[in-house]
C-alpha cells in the first residue's frame, strides 16, 4: 500500500464529545427584568470540514472492498461492508484538525431566555438534545437597582454639570424596555427621572440625576496659615469673597474643618471657599489681616519705594525714605483683591534695615536726654542731632550696650 493509499480508521469520538461552557452566566439585571435572550459563549464539537466528502473529497477514495457500494454479499447474504461501515468510502489522508474524528472543538453559544423571576445565583439547567448543562445567574449590577412592584429605581447616581445641561446634553440610559436617552431638567442638586412604562411590565423607570451646582454656589476667598494640615474654623472661611473655582470636596457640617494640606478648595455652606495657604513662616495675622514681613536692606533706604515678589507676583510697595520704624504698608495683590469689589487686606510689614540703627539714651550725673534722632551706618557710627548739650555732635559707637563719652553714659538700645 502506497502512503498516500494508506487507510485511516475512525475512533468512536462520542465519548470525547462533551462541550465546555462556563458554569457561570454574567448577566445584568436588565436582561432578567426586559426577560430578555443571553448568550452563554462557550466551546461545542462541530463537524470538521474533512467530514464531507463533498467538501473534501481529497480526504476520501471509494471503499475498495464493497467497491463503493457500502454492502458485500458473502454467501449469499447481504451485510454492511465492514470496512467502510456503509459509509462506501474510506479515509486516504490524515486531518490534522480532528485527528480523523470529523468532529472539532470550535467556538459555540448557547442562547437562554431569562424570565424575570430570575435571581442572583439561581441556577438554571438546560437538558435537551443538544447540552446538558446547569448554569448559575451571576448578576453583576444588581446593586445599582432597587426594585419596588413593577418600578425600578436606578440608584447610582448620573453626574450632570451645568455645561452638559446648556448643550442640553441626554444621558443613555438602559432600561427595562432597552436603552432611553435622558436630560436632567438641572432643578436641584438631585433630580429625579421618571420615565414611564420602562420599569416592568407597565411599571416606571426612575434615574437619580446628581447636578453639579456649584456654579450656583458664593464662592469666597480664604487666607489660611497652615504649615502642613490641620483645623480651620467654618466661620474663618467664610469671610471673603473670591476667585475661580476648580474641584472641590464636599465636607459635613462641623464647626471645624479638618484641611488636608492637598485641599485647595471646599465647600462649606453653600460657598466655595479656595484656599489660599500661607506658610508660617512668612506670613501672619495681624489684627484679622493677613500680613508679611518684608526686610529693607540698607540700599533700600535711600529709595522710598521697592519692588517685592509676593507669591510669584510682582508688587511695588512704597514706604518713607530712609525708615526708621516698622511700617504697614496696606498692599492690593491679586492675592486677595476680588470680584465682587470685598477687600481683603494684604499689610506689608516693612521693617527698616536695623543691624546697626541705634536708640541712644544719654545720661549724665544730672539728668537724662533723649535723643531724639538717630541715623544708622554700617560703622556704627550714630550722628545725634538734639542730643545733650554735653555731648559732642558724633559719638563712635560699638556694639556694646553703655559707653562713656566724657562725663555722658550712652545707653544703646537696639531697636
Ligand atoms: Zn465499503
Ligand atoms: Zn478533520
Amino acid at each position: 500500500m502506497s502512503i498516500i493509499e494508506k487507510e485511516y480508521n475512525s475512533i468512536n469520538f462520542k465519548e470525547k464529545s462533551i462541550p465546555v461552557f462556563s458554569s457561570e452566566v454574567k448577566v445584568s439585571i436588565l436582561d432578567i427584568l426586559g426577560e430578555n435572550k443571553v448568550e452563554v459563549i462557550g466551546k461545542d464539537y462541530k463537524d470538521c470540514m474533512c467530514k464531507s466528502s463533498t467538501n473534501a473529497p481529497e480526504y476520501f477514495k471509494e471503499c475498495d472492498k464493497c467497491n463503493g457500494k457500502g454492502i458485500i454479499t458473502l454467501n449469499k447474504r447481504v451485510m454492511t461492508c465492514n470496512k467502510c461501515k456503509g459509509e462506501k468510502l474510506i479515509r486516504v489522508k490524515h486531518c490534522y484538525l480532528c485527528d480523523n474524528n470529523s468532529k472539532v472543538l470550535m467556538d459555540s453559544k448557547i442562547e437562554i431566555e431569562l424570565k424575570n423571576s430570575y435571581k442572583h445565583l439561581d441556577k438554571i439547567e438546560l437538558d435537551n438534545e443538544e447540552y446538558k448543562l446547569v448554569l448559575t445567574l451571576n448578576v453583576y449590577d444588581k446593586d445599582d437597582y432597587y426594585i419596588k412592584g413593577n418600578d425600578v429605581y436606578y440608584l447610582r447616581g448620573i453626574n450632570y454639570s451645568i455645561n452638559d445641561h446648556k448643550e442640553k446634553k441626554s444621558v443613555v440610559i438602559n432600561t427595562v424596555k432597552g436603552k432611553e436617552f435622558v436630560k436632567s431638567e438641572f432643578k436641584c442638586k438631585k433630580e429625579i427621572v421618571c420615565l414611564s412604562n420602562k420599569g416592568i411590565n407597565d411599571g416606571d423607570f426612575y434615574i437619580t440625576f446628581l447636578n453639579e451646582v456649584k456654579e450656583e454656589l458664593k464662592t469666597t476667598y480664604t487666607n489660611v496659615i497652615i504649615g502642613k494640615s490641620g483645623y480651620v474654623k467654618k466661620e474663618e472661611l467664610i469671610k471673603n469673597v473670591s476667585l475661580s473655582a476648580k474641584d472641590y470636596i464636599d465636607l459635613d457640617s462641623e464647626d471645624y474643618i479638618y484641611i488636608d494640606n492637598s485641599v485647595d478648595e471646599i465647600i462649606c455652606d453653600n460657598y466655595l471657599v479656595k484656599l489660599n495657604k500661607l506658610s508660617k513662616d512668612n506670613y501672619f495675622i495681624l489684627n484679622g489681616d493677613i500680613a508679611r514681613n518684608i526686610n529693607l536692606d540698607k540700599d533700600d533706604l535711600n529709595t522710598d519705594r521697592k519692588v517685592i515678589n509676593l507669591d510669584e507676583e510682582k508688587l511695588t510697595i512704597s514706604y518713607k525714605k530712609n525708615l526708621k520704624e516698622v511700617e504697614k504698608v496696606e498692599a492690593y495683590t491679586k492675592l486677595v483683591l476680588d470680584k465682587q469689589g470685598k477687600k481683603s487686606k494684604m499689610i506689608i510689614c516693612v521693617n527698616p534695615y536695623f543691624e546697626n540703627v541705634y536708640k541712644i539714651r544719654i545720661k549724665n550725673n544730672k539728668n537724662v536726654v533723649y535723643v531724639e534722632d538717630y541715623k544708622y551706618y554700617d560703622n556704627t557710627l550714630v550722628e545725634t542731632f538734639k542730643s545733650s548739650k554735653y555731648l559732642e555732635n558724633y559719638i563712635r559707637l560699638d556694639k556694646e550696650d553703655k559707653i562713656v563719652v566724657g562725663n555722658d553714659l550712652v545707653l544703646i538700645e537696639r531697636v
